[in-house]
Formats: structure tokens, C-alpha cells, sequence
């Protein structure tokens, strides 16, 4: 367990702690009524570590570390919560590709399909929740493309992976496997390039060192100096992996 911050930081985005194998973005937050420290996980996955009147952020830092079991429990917690989605419905918004689409009927005529950004995805009932058809739809195309993009990156590089699966997990973008499997989650098709990008050499990176350490993020920015921008975009689109 262990702090990183960047060499430089971005307000509010620089802080992360290792919980087990996670990365969890750690928001350190002062208020002068509070009497103490307090560490909270929020539902996006986010840790909040509240600094009290005459506090410190290097003591919060030091909090958040010291209850770090705590929140791997709560970690836990949040990933077995059975998912809440919003509807989906004509007229909802979501994100593909890094972009805002709207849920249009179909342009074609055909009341059984959804227009999704460039997609058209068949649907049975068009009044119904949209998002069991439009996500398989999406992962689909994730299954499709994110592999190769893998495969591509990992030779650029010169690593050799052994395989490649897109999952859904709920509270992380990717992870990788001494072993040289790579997991991807299909929610990245919802980011832009750039991010999967990021998120694709992030895991590669850990084929050279499968810890966090300075020598792991020089690694990372070597192969994507935009890293700090990617993190950022998750960061604030957080909401993406709960749903
Ligand atoms: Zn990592």
C-alpha cells in the first residue's frame, strides 16, 4: 500500500491509493467544522478523506493509508451491490466513443432498432428499458476492437501478452496478470481513444513493473505522455464504470 502522486500534479487528480491490486482515486477535502478526520468511499469509487480544522494534508494522506483495509472492505462492498442502471430510453443521453449521443429511433423506418451515435441496434420493443440490448450491443463492438488495438499496442512496445479478455467489472478499467492476460473492461468503447489508449498501456506498463512504483508511472508517460489527461477524463467520468 502506497501513495503516488504525479510529478505534476493536476488539483484534485494527483492522489491515489493501492488497495490490493486498485488504484483508488483519493480526494482530500477541508473543512473547518469538522472535529476530525473522516474517510468515506463514495459510490463512484471515489475515497474522500475529509481534513478538520487545523489538519493537515499530509495527515489525511496518512489516514486514508492507515484505513486502507477499510476501504478494500468497502470496495468489496460496492462490487457485489447488485446495480442500480438508469433506464435507457429514446431521447437518453450516453456516452460512445467519448462522445454525448442521444437514443434516436431508428432512422430507417423501423420501429425495432435505435440509432446510437453511428450504431443502429436492433431492439424488440422500443417502449422497454433500452440498456440490456444497447450495453451487448456496445460490448460487442468492444469484444471487436479493443483486442487488436492490444495486440497492436503490446508489439509497438515489444511485449508479449499471452491473452486478451473483455469483461464487465464495475469497479476498474482494466488489470493485468503476471501471467500477461490482459482484462479489459467493455465500458472503455464509451471512452475516447486516447483514454483506451492509455488504459490498454497502463496495463501493458505492468508487464515491466506489476506495482505502482515511480519507475512503473516513468514507464507509463514514456509510452503515453497524455496519461495525466486520460486519468483526469476517467476521473471526472467516473460514474461511467457504476452505471
Ligand atoms: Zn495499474
Amino acid at each position: 500500500m502506497q501513495f503516488q502522486s504525479s510529478p505534476e500534479p493536476i488539483p484534485g487528480a494527483s492522489l491515489f491509493l493501492s488497495v490490493g491490486e486498485r488504484r483508488v482515486p483519493v480526494i482530500l477535502v477541508r473543512n473547518l467544522r469538522a472535529r476530525r478526520y473522516v474517510l468515506r468511499l463514495r459510490h463512484d469509487g471515489i475515497a474522500r478523506v475529509t481534513i478538520p480544522r487545523g489538519g493537515s494534508f499530509a495527515a489525511g494522506r496518512a489516514f486514508a493509508g492507515r484505513h486502507a483495509s477499510w476501504l478494500a472492505r468497502q470496495l468489496r462492498r460496492l462490487d457485489e451491490q447488485p446495480r442500480q442502471p438508469a433506464l435507457w430510453q429514446l431521447g437518453a443521453e450516453l456516452l460512445f466513443r467519448g462522445e454525448v449521443v442521444r437514443l434516436e429511433a431508428g432512422s430507417n423506418g423501423s420501429a425495432g432498432t435505435v440509432q446510437v451515435g453511428t450504431e443502429c441496434v436492433s431492439i424488440s420493443d422500443p417502449s422497454a428499458d433500452l440498456r440490456p440490448a444497447i450495453e451487448k450491443h456496445l460490448r460487442r463492438i468492444a469484444e471487436r476492437e479493443l483486442p487488436p488495438r492490444v495486440t497492436e499496442l503490446a508489439a509497438l512496445h515489444q511485449l508479449s501478452i499471452r491473452r486478451v479478455s473483455v469483461r464487465n467489472q464495475k469497479s476498474r478499467w482494466g488489470s493485468c496478470s503476471r501471467r500477461g492476460t490482459i482484462s479489459l473492461n467493455w465500458r472503455l468503447i464509451q471512452t475516447p481513444a486516447f483514454v483506451q489508449d492509455y488504459i490498454i498501456l497502463h496495463e501493458l506498463m505492468h508487464l515491466r513493473q506489476m506495482n505502482h512504483s515511480p519507475r512503473f508511472w516513468r514507464e507509463v508517460e514514456t509510452a503515453c505522455p497524455e496519461y495525466r489527461t486520460a486519468e483526469l477524463w476517467l476521473k471526472q467520468h467516473s460514474d461511467l464504470l457504476r452505471g
